[in-house]
């Protein structure tokens, strides 16, 4: 394996880090990188007027190169701001939201081949587990289901899917054309609660709904 193949490009690509050190084992290659000193803004009023102390690291999944993974461990950093006082971790914008442990990269190659290839294989694929696949689609899905125009609707069916060991999830269809409205988590009433919502604002004429339709 020659390293300097794969070097280039490949950390820059996370926009103001820089690559502070690397080790590779057997055939995981893990990036150690750090934000550039001068990159710092505080995350409250956007003033670089901060200083950064490192407060440890993070360990994050990046996307693999053919059969190598990539993993970044992450020096992360509290900000203190001289400006408007606030005492904050330093925000990962490459990371879909603060907690990931894989980066934004990640999340949208497993969106991209789920259209090819079954959660499993997804999975395996990017090394992730199982329910982080799952639960990458479900965020994804509701993004996109949250986005549907819903003014000329009429008709709509309320569905229980069953998903194992998570339990129920709650599916709004068109009855006019078949098309997904909304996905909500579990089975209660208050699970449709955010489509109810949107209903409301859209000023839609609903003459129609059929529950489990099985
Ligand atoms: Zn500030």
């Amino acid at each position: 394996m020659r390293l300097c193949l794969i070097e280039p490009n490949l950390v820059r690509k996370i926009f103001q880090f820089f690559r502070a050190g690397y080790s590779y084992i057997e055939m995981h290659l893990i990036w150690t990188i750090k934000r550039n000193c001068e990159k710092f803004k505080c995350n409250s009023c956007m003033s670089p007027e901060v200083t950064a102390t490192p407060v440890g690291s993070r360990d994050v999944t990046g996307l693999p190169m053919g059969k190598l993974k990539m993993s970044f461990t992450i020096i992360v950093h509290r900000l203190k701001c001289h400006n408007c006082g606030a005492y904050r971790m330093e925000k990962l914008d490459f990371l879909p939201n603060q907690k990931s442990h894989f980066t934004k990269s990640v999340a949208c190659c497993a969106i991209d081949l789920r259209n090819e290839m079954t959660i499993k294989a997804v999975s395996e694929h990017l090394d992730l587990h199982w329910n982080t696949v799952k639960d990458i689609e479900k965020i994804y899905l509701k993004k996109k289901y949250s986005r549907i125009d819903l003014s000329e609707i009429t008709a709509i069916g309320i569905d229980e899917v069953y998903i194992g060991r998570k339990g129920f999830l709650t599916v709004v269809r068109d009855l006019t054309k078949g098309a997904v409205l909304f996905i909500g988590n579990g089975k209660s009433g208050d699970s449709l609660a955010p489509f109810a919502k949107r209903l409301k604002s859209s000023a839609c004429q609903i003459s129609t709904v059929a529950v489990d339709m099985g």
